[in-house]
C-alpha cells in the first residue's frame, strides 16, 4: 500500500515542506529510542472542528520529557499553537496529530546532552484497528510478551523506546490472525493493549487496570472514567487476573487512535454475546457524543480549531 503524506509539517519552530523535515541518521533518538511523543485527534463537531484534550496531551508530552531529562525548547502554549498551525497549513479538519520531541544529532554517549528537536505532523487517520471495528469489534489475544517490570523502562512516559514492546505485541497478534494483542505485566496480572487501555464490564460496572499495572495513563481512559462517573456508572480500578478477560460480560479497548473498540473474543473464547454489549455502546455514545453535541463538554476538553 502506498502511503500519501500531507504537504507540510511543523519542525523546530516553522512550517516546512514534508520532504524538508528530515533528521540525520546519527541522531541520538534514532539509535537509542530517545524520543517522547503524543497522539491527538481533531474531530468534526457541530460547532466546527475542535482538538480533543490538546493541553492534556501536550502536558503529558512535557511530563514524558521530564522523566527522561529532555529539555523541550518551546513552551506548552507554543506546542499547542504548533498543533493548530500544522492542521491549518495542510488544509485539514478532522486529523490525527503527532507531536514528537527527540534527542537530535549531538553526541553518541548515552548521557550526551543532545539538542532536542520537536516536530508536529498531522494527517487523516480512520479507525486505527481497521475499518468497521468500532461497530463489529475485534478478536484479541494475550501476548506471549509481557510489559516492562516496575523501575525498568517507565511505562508512564510515552517514549519512542516503549513502543518496541508495543511492536512485539501487535506484530505477534497480527501474525497469529488477531486484531490486537493484550499484554500482561511482569506480575502476570493484566496490563493493557499494545497501544490501548482496557475496560472490562462485570454486572454493569466498569473495571480497569490500575496505573501501577505497567500501563500508559491514557487520556481516553481518563475521559471514559470521568464520563462514566458523570452518568452514574460505577468505575473500579483494580488488579485483574488474565482469566477475567474470558469471564467478563463485555470488554473494550480505548485510546486516541483506537477510540473505543469493542473486543468480541480473547484467545478464542467469546466475550459475552460476542457483540458489543450495552455498556460498551453507552460509553461509545457518551464519548462520540462529545463531538456530535449529545454529551455536554463540561470540562472544556474541546479546543476549536
Ligand atoms: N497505552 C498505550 C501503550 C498507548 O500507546 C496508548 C495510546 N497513546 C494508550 C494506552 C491510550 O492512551 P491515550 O488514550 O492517551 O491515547
Amino acid at each position: 500500500m502506498t502511503q500519501t503524506y500531507p504537504d507540510y509539517i511543523w519542525h523546530n519552530g516553522e512550517i516546512k515542506r514534508w520532504q524538508e523535515a528530515t533528521v540525520h541518521v546519527m541522531a541520538h533518538g534514532l539509535h537509542y529510542g530517545s524520543s517522547v511523543f503524543e497522539g491527538i485527534r481533531c474531530y468534526e463537531t457541530q460547532n466546527g472542528h475542535a482538538i480533543f484534550r490538546l493541553n492534556d496531551h501536550n502536558k503529558r508530552l512535557f511530563d514524558s520529557a521530564k522523566i527522561y531529562e529532555m529539555p523541550i525548547p518551546y513552551t506548552l502554549d507554543q506546542i499547542n499553537a504548533a498543533c493548530h498551525e500544522v492542521i491549518k497549513a495542510n488544509g485539514l479538519g478532522k486529523a490525527y496529530l503527532r507531536p514528537i520531541a527527540f534527542r537530535d544529532l549531538g553526541g553518541f554517549g548515552l548521557s550526551a546532552d543532545c539538542p532536542t528537536s520537536v516536530s508536529v505532523a498531522a494527517w487523516n487517520m480512520g479507525p486505527y484497528l481497521g475499518a468497521g471495528v468500532l461497530e463489529a469489534g475485534i478478536d484479541a489475544c494475550v501476548s506471549s510478551w509481557q510489559r516492562m517490570a516496575p523501575n525498568t523502562i517507565p511505562t508512564g512516559a510515552k517514549a519512542g523506546g516503549n513502543y518496541l514492546s508495543g511492536q512485539l505485541i501487535a506484530r505477534e497478534a497480527r501474525r497469529l490472525g488477531f486484531g490486537e494483542g493484550i499484554a500482561l505485566a511482569s506480575t502476570g496480572l493484566l496490563s493493557e493493549g499494545a497501544g490501548e487501555n482496557l475496560f472490562l464490564v462485570f454486572d454493569g460496572a466498569l473495571h480497569t487496570t490500575p496505573i501501577s499495572a505497567a500501563l500508559l495513563n491514557g487520556i481516553t481512559r481518563n475521559t471514559i472514567m470521568t464520563l462514566a462517573k458523570d452518568n452514574g456508572i460505577e468505575v473500579i480500578e483494580r488488579d485483574i487476573p488474565r482469566e477475567f478477560l474470558y469471564l467478563c460480560d463485555e470488554l473494550f479497548m480505548c485510546g486516541t487512535a483506537a477510540e473505543i473498540t469493542p473486543i468480541r473474543s480473547v484467545d478464542g473464547r467469546q466475550v459475552g454475546t460476542g457483540k458489543p454489549g450495552p455498556l460498551t455502546l453507552k460509553i461509545q455514545d457518551l464519548f462520540f457524543g462529545l463531538f456530535n453535541g449529545k454529551t455536554p463538554d463540561k470540562r472544556n476538553w474541546l479546543t476549536p480549531l
